[in-house]
């Protein structure tokens, strides 16, 4: 059972919709134990994307492409949000928390000072799809205590636009529903939008605030701009601008992702993102002498 929720208020009116800047193909590559995967928010982008250090995108039935896992690694810094839109993944972390993500179902952990962690398959055949985005903490929470949450499709916020799109809130609020997840630094806004071909969807967002679109299934329309699948759309910041406005051009579906820039300097070294390079070192330092999720 999912909780379908009309939306409560009007859609707001996007008057001055953001243009695309540009399209980004991810990057090939594998992590962890040799999962394949792609890249579609690589290092060059975290400046133009803060708060957003990663995007991971990983989509295959091919058991050798994902079977080996994320073995146990640290992370310190910064929070990482998994969806699964297909699969099944078992989570364990030295903070105690454990958690089976699957089909449609989120987790949210917060590393702050200081995961180690496992993300494992739970399956041995069969699709296994999915997202990991990297947001960023600001400064004076880096060295908090991490914090876990995983959410079921069902317990995800979610609502249908009298247009059909049905749109999952994993953070933010959209169309008078409030996500799963607020953050008040970074003000993260995570939308799965699933477009029946011809229908629009607005979303206002404030000028200030970097976003995009990754389009996983169809193709989209941003003003005169297509997106194909499995493309990133980065939004230009015109400072009068109020909003994103798509339209689907086959049934598509895609993330829209939106934040509020931190502007701290980023420091990273694999799963550590601080802010200096001293910060990094103390980082490495804690990890080998067990100190860094103690
Ligand atoms: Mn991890």
């Amino acid at each position: 059972m999912s909780t379908v929720t009309q939306p409560r208020v009007p859609p707001a009116c996007v008057n001055r919709p953001r243009v695309v800047e540009r399209l980004v193909t991810g990057m090939p590559t594998s992590d962890g134990a040799g999962v394949k995967l792609t890249r579609v928010l690589t290092q060059a982008l975290q400046r133009r994307l803060d708060p957003y250090l990663m995007l991971d995108a990983f989509g295959s039935d091919q058991p050798d492409d994902y079977i080996a896992g994320f073995p146990d690694h640290p992370h310190r810094g910064f929070e990482t949000v998994t969806y699964m839109i297909a699969g099944r993944m078992l989570h364990r972390d030295s903070a105690g928390h454990e958690g089976l993500l699957e089909n449609g179902g989120v987790q949210w952990m917060t590393a702050g000072r200081g995961v180690i962690h496992a993300e494992i398959p739970q399956q041995e055949e069969g699709v296994m799809e999915g997202f990991q985005l990297w947001l960023n903490l600001p400064a004076q929470d880096k060295m908090s205590a991490p914090w876990y949450r995983d959410f079921a499709a069902a317990e995800l916020p979610r609502f249908t636009t009298t247009a059909g799109v049905d749109a999952v809130v994993i953070a933010g609020e959209s169309h008078g529903v409030t996500g799963a997840v607020s953050r008040e630094a970074t003000a993260p806004l995570y939308l799965d939008l699933h477009l029946p071909a011809g229908s629009c969807f607005v979303q206002p967002l404030p000028a200030g605030h970097n976003a995009f679109l990754y389009v996983y299934r169809g193709t989209l329309k941003i003003g005169d701009d297509t997106v194909p699948e499995r493309r990133m759309a980065i939004l230009a910041n015109d400072a009068d601008s109020d909003g994103v406005s798509i339209e689907a051009a086959a049934d598509t579906r895609a993330l829209l992702i939106a934040g509020r820039p931190l502007g701290e300097p980023i420091a990273q070294y694999g799963p550590f993102v601080m802010n200096t390079e001293q910060e990094i070192y103390q980082a490495v330092a804690d990890y080998r002498a067990g100190r860094l999720a103690a």
